[in-house]
């Protein structure tokens, strides 16, 4: 079936749509097909690697509970950054064991086993939430894979307008008339009918607000034992205090958007209640951009705000068709550089861009985020992903207004920057593909001894 905005924007927990999101997916969907009083449960490759760090493991009891990552609430026990035992016994009377192997299975670097007496399933968490089965990754692969340029979903006519690519994209809105976000919400109407779509796009836009508010409003370290303490309550307060200096300072925008990515993306790393953005990693970079229209664009309501979604999903959407959305399997360009590319597409949407100026922005967003590594220090979604989302944020809305600016004539198409970003996370090595084995994750506070300079 052909990705919708529902898949793209997802309400769940942190701190990961695929160590996190995924993995309790799937747990859930194993207990409910096979019903059983004892599981053991073997995390493989990335899913081990950064598992205990990115509450993978508690995410797999939470599953096992019957929990869904859009209404397992905050406060559940085990608490996010509670240790969680190898073998236990679970609230509702099932036992566990579970277990950690770095070693990847050939399918994906994303890999779960469950066995519960002669049943065995395989699940993979492929990237912002989203889970295959070993049957369904296999069909996929036979389909093409990463970065063939075939559908990993396949062609069907469940839509009118069918794209998987953006000269595809923008030859249908020529042909048609229509703006990307009338031609989504077309497919969106034809795939759910719209009043479940615009409903749930609402509540996209809400959880995206209270997610920044208690952001915002929550001070402390955040779990997991690298003492990162939570930055946005502090800069709300400055920004707050000086508001009059805020507002005569040329880059005073800049400041807020900073304010809302920190505070997404500290809510994530606590395992708070966020929007799945299309990962979690990259939680705080679309949200961030909404707030800054919200904020300081005239007459951005809940109307606009369903335009954005719409248009940034359209992008999403040809990202993970044609490359990945996935750290572990393209690196930090996978997540960050797809929320941008995403983001600055909803807000050149929202500025007025024509559909090749909208393709622009998300290209110009995704290009600078190229060969962007995964390597989150001590298997944290912490540093850098967190200010790495303030970064990211603010250059998506660069890329937006600089694409405006312009003719929506570009060198570099957005098709060619989604290849170049599959061959160059086809190329990337696995240390820098969420495993934190390289990068910063084994760089950070090491002594200073360049002899070069
Ligand atoms: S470095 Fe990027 S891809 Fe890796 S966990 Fe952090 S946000 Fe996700």
């Amino acid at each position: 079936m052909t990705i919708s905005v529902v898949d793209l924007f997802s309400v769940g927990i942190g701190p990961s749509s695929s160590h996190t999101v995924g993995p309790m997916r799937a747990a859930a969907r194993f207990i409910a097909e096979h019903p059983a009083q004892h599981v053991d449960i073997e995390l493989r490759g990335s899913l081990a690697a950064t598992g205990a760090g990115h509450g993978t493991d508690r995410a797999v009891l939470l599953g096992l509970l019957g929990h869904a990552p859009d209404s397992v609430p905050e406060d559940v026990e085990p608490r996010a950054g509670d240790p969680i035992p190898a073998e236990g016994t679970l609230p509702n009377g099932i036992t566990y064991s579970i277990s950690f192997n770095v070693e990847p299975l050939p399918e994906h670097p994303n890999a779960v086993i469950f066995r519960a007496g002669d049943v065995e399933e395989r699940y993979f968490s492929v990237g912002g939430g989203f889970i295959l089965s070993k049957a369904e990754i296999d069909a996929q692969s036979r389909g093409g894979g990463l970065g063939s340029g075939a559908s990993t979903t396949g062609h069907t006519d469940d839509v009118p307008y069918y794209f998987t690519t953006s000269a595809r994209l923008l030859a249908m809105c020529d042909r048609s008339g229509l703006r990307i976000c009338e031609l989504m919400q077309e497919n969106e109407t034809a795939l759910h009918g719209w009043e479940p779509v615009e409903k749930h796009l609402d509540r996209v836009w809400a959880t995206m607000q209270e997610c920044v508010q208690a952001g915002i409003h929550t001070t402390g370290i955040l779990p997991g034992g690298l003492n990162v303490e939570r930055r946005a309550p502090r800069l709300y307060e400055q920004l707050m205090r000086n508001q009059e200096h805020y507002a005569s300072d040329n880059f005073g925008a800049m400041e807020w958007v900073n304010l809302f990515a920190l505070a997404v993306n500290e809510q994530n790393a606590a395992g708070g209640r966020v929007v799945t953005a299309p990962t979690n990693g990259a939680a705080g970079i679309i949200p961030a951009v909404m707030h800054y229209a919200h904020k300081f664009l005239p007459n951005f309501d809940e109307v606009e705000a369903r335009k954005f979604l719409l248009t940034a999903s359209a992008i999403g959407l040809i990202i993970k068709e044609n490359a990945s959305i996935s750290g572990a399997e393209v690196g930090c360009q996978g997540e960050v550089g797809s929320a941008a590319a995403m983001a600055a597409a909803g807000l050149a949407e929202i500025l007025g861009g024509s559909p090749a100026q909208i393709t622009n922005a998300a290209e110009i967003a995704l290009e600078h985020n190229l060969g962007l590594t995964c390597d989150p220090v001590g298997g944290l979604v912490q540093i850098p992903c967190i200010e790495r989302n303030a970064i990211a944020a603010v250059q998506a809305i660069n890329a937006a207004r600089l694409a405006n600016l312009g003719t929506g004539i570009h060198h570099v198409s957005l098709d060619d920057c989604v290849r170049t970003m599959a061959e160059t996370g086809r190329d990337m090595l696995s240390k820098y593909k969420e495993t934190s084995m390289g990068g910063l994750a084994v760089n950070i506070g090491l002594p200073v001894n360049y002899t070069a300079c």
